[in-house]
């Protein structure tokens, strides 16, 4: 029985860490002594492979026994080679306010050997150079779905082929017939794509060609938890060890059962310590695409909300169909704000912010280092092409209004602000504008800073035309 086990699934303490521990205090680390570098371990802030002396041989035992009682209720399964490959699962708990989630869902657009090759290598191109930027971040998609709808080998194989000279994204090759996929495979021998799908009827011709050329496999069993679960152990028992689990994925009225199969599936791996469960889920939003009496931009609709869906409802890897950025806005969005660390603040690094070419006579302007406040101010100073100082005042990831409220943003941390930026050496004026949200604090910032204060408007959209109406240096 596994150390998970034994310990009953309960949450690891510092102290089941440290018992395994060589107990030396030796420093070797960088922590101050074995307690404190067990505390970063379960915050997963440092390997255990950082204390050199647990790596000799005598303390080869604990360090299986830590190997085991850390490792992850979803593994983590690596598709593709080299810098672009992607990591899926490995997740730790059910609930975001549990853990910080690792590894965000991969996106996988689709191409099929049907469409014209140049068709092929524009999708494939987009999915490569998608990118936007969000509050700091950049958006990309992550996954060429390559689907086998010809039923010929050659066409597969040769489709595969280009994709791979076009493109290092990981691949996912989809096809239930193994001849086609083994034709897939010796077009981009080395590529570790994951292979879609083993099933109850193919699995063993599958598991084959995964062991042959070291890739991951889905097993796929469409609304049939117990027949999933049944597959993956015979795989797992045949040596295939990286598998991704496909519960299937329904529109429409199928929805429910989607939801709730991907939701089972992760609580038995997390909450029941159920090995077999514990794999990536793969979710296919594309099936929206089914209906093909529906209006297209019904469609791409259908399967951005199925996407958002099974992001939040667990699942590691999705292929998806439309390529419009509308649709695959919210979808990216929404999946940055699920992975980010809920225990961090979104913060930006506070300090002055130049925009345009500003002189001794430009306005200067706080906000706070909330990185929602920020870009959304630094957005509408750019784009009305100002020539501004910001000042970005430490406020601990707190907006203007709740900074405030919460003694996060004080008349003296923007005094101090003002004072480490270096402004005051590249202006000759002393006016400082300030958010309309902060007009409660505008009396004390006079004082201690002794810059006159102007109250600036509540919404950043409004500076502009503020400017215009009222600056004078
Ligand atoms: Fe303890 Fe290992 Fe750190 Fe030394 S290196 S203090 S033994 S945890």
């Amino acid at each position: 029985m596994s150390e998970k086990k034994k310990a009953g699934l309960k949450e690891l303490s510092p102290i089941d860490i440290y018992k395994l521990l060589p107990k030396i205090n030796c420093k070797e680390c960088g922590q101050d002594n074995c307690m404190a570098f067990a505390t970063k371990i379960v915050n997963r802030e440092v390997n255990i492979d950082g204390c050199p002396p647990l790596l000799k041989k005598e303390n080869e035992k604990a360090y299986a026994k830590l190997k085991d009682l850390l490792k992850p209720a979803v593994k983590e399964v690596i598709v593709g080679d080299g810098d672009k490959a992607k990591k899926l699962g490995g997740k730790l708990v059910m609930y975001r306010h549990e853990f910080t989630y690792t590894n965000p869902t991969a996106i996988a657009i689709d191409v099929t050997d049907e469409m014209p090759m140049q068709e092929v290598v524009s999708r494939v191109q987009y999915t490569e150079n998608f990118n936007f930027e969000y509050i700091g971040n950049t958006l990309r998609l992550d996954m060429i779905a390559v689907r086998c709808t010809s039923g010929d080998a050659d066409k597969f194989k040769a489709v595969v082929k280009k994709i791979a000279e076009t493109t290092k994204l990981p691949l996912i090759l989809c096809t239930l017939n193994p001849a086609i996929a083994e034709a897939g495979l010796m077009a981009a021998p080395k590529a570790r794509p994951l292979l879609y799908a083993a099933t109850q009827s193919n699995w063993k011709d599958m598991a084959e060609l995964a062991l042959m050329y070291d890739c991951p496999l889905v097993a796929s069993a469409p609304n049939d938890l117990n027949t999933l679960v049944s597959l993956a152990k015979t795989l797992m028992a045949y040596g295939v060890t990286n598998l991704v689990l496909d519960p299937g994925t329904f529109a429409n009225e199928g929805l429910p059962d989607t939801i709730n199969n991907f939701t089972m599936l992760r609580r038995a791996a997390t909450k029941g310590g159920e090995e077999l469960a514990g794999f990536p889920l793969i979710g296919v939003p594309m099936v929206a695409w089914e209906d093909a009496a529906s209006a297209e931009d019904l469609l791409k609709w259908r399967e951005a909300y199925l996407a958002s869906m099974l992001t939040v409802r667990y699942a590691d890897v999705l292929v998806m169909h439309s390529v419009s950025g509308w649709s695959l806005l919210p979808e990216t969005v929404l999946r940055q704000n699920i992975y980010t660390d809920p225990r961090k603040p979104v913060a930006v690094a506070p300090g002055l912010k130049v925009f345009g070419t500003p002189d001794e006579n430009s306005p200067v302007m706080f906000t706070t280092n909330f990185a929602l406040t920020y870009y959304t101010v630094a957005s509408d100073l750019e784009s009305s092409k100002l020539n501004a100082y910001l000042i970005v005042v430490e406020t601990e990831g707190s907006a203007i209004d709740s900074g405030v409220a919460g003694r996060k943003l004080t008349a003296e941390r923007v005094a101090d602000a003002i004072k480490a930026s270096g402004v005051e050496g590249k202006v000759k004026h002393r006016k400082l504008i300030i958010p309309g949200k902060a007009s409660r604090i505008s009396g004390e910032i006079e004082e201690l800073s002794g810059w006159k204060v102007m109250v600036g408007p509540r919404d950043s959209s409004e500076i502009p035309k503020y400017l215009i109406e009222k600056w004078q240096p």
